[in-house]
């Protein structure tokens, strides 16, 4: 992998890093994402273009307005060095092709996603349906042009799979987790699908593994038995992420060990 490759990729990830904050900040509220720029939401400024270059505007500026002083919240120099710095390493992992879209598609709209369902507890039906379709173009241009689908076929038995499962968990347990849930999960497992079996097995499992783990956390904390809501998409999302990485090595480990006892 060819250094000005690594360079380019995270450099559009701290690009997409920005416009993702502003996806994170409009979209919940219904806002036009084109139009009016950026502003101050205190003084209502415009942001000037010097004061926009990811991570270094915010630090340039120590985080507060150039007008009004106003604190801007350490969220956006933290969403865009989060995109930057894994659209470096996904690409130096595994190199120029069409997992590494598919895998850039997953951290964009899964950052987006997760970002605001922790801070509003929604996942906005504009975004979880453009996830979808921005994976339908990248996974059928991708069998088009190499005359293999295997892929796309996985891909399309994981969306529908991953679709059920929370279909029915939420129709079984609809305090557990929201309908939004159940939009996200077909691109989630669109993507683990692509990928592989064992990536979709362990990535489906995982999610509800971390979302236990935290819902206990949560009621820890809160002191309570029961009753405790946490948002569920990030835990999909961290879920999805966690199949990506260890899946294989976890199903090699499962099927040599576990079963051959
Ligand atoms: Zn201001």
């Amino acid at each position: 992998m060819t250094t000005i490759f690594i360079v380019g990729a995270v450099l559009a990830g701290l690009a997409l890093g920005s416009f993702a904050n502003v996806l994170i900040y409009r979209v919940p509220q219904g806002l036009s994402i084109v139009r009016p720029p950026s502003a101050c939401p205190r003084c209502g400024h415009e942001i000037r273009a010097r004061h926009n270059v990811p991570v270094l505007g915010w630090i340039w500026l120590k985080g507060r307005c150039a007008d009004c002083s106003a604190p801007i919240s350490p969220r956006y120099p933290l969403v865009e060095f989060a995109m930057g710095a894994t659209f470096g390493i996904v690409t130096w992992l595994t190199g120029p092709g069409a997992n590494t879209v598919v895998l850039l598609t997953l951290v964009f709209y899964g950052l987006v996603l997760a970002a605001i369902d922790l801070e509003t507890r929604r996942l906005p039906n504009p975004l979880t349906a453009a996830f979808a379709i921005t994976l339908a173009v990248v996974v059928l241009a991708t069998a088009v042009a190499t005359g293999d689908w295997s892929d796309a076929l996985r891909s399309v038995i994981g969306a529908v799979a991953l679709g059920l499962l929370y279909g029915i968990a939420f129709v079984a347990y609809p305090k557990g987790m929201g309908f939004g849930d159940v939009k996200l999960a077909p691109s989630l497992g669109a993507v683990l699908g692509f990928l592989g079996w064992p990536q979709l097995i362990v990535g489906a499992f995982a999610a509800f593994i971390w979302g236990a783990v935290a819902g206990v956390i949560a009621m820890r904390r809160a002191r309570k038995s029961r009753g405790v809501a946490i948002p569920f998409g990030p835990w999909m999302v961290v879920g999805a992420l966690t199949g990506v990485v260890v899946g294989v090595p976890v199903a090699t480990w499962y099927l040599d060990v576990v079963l051959v006892q």
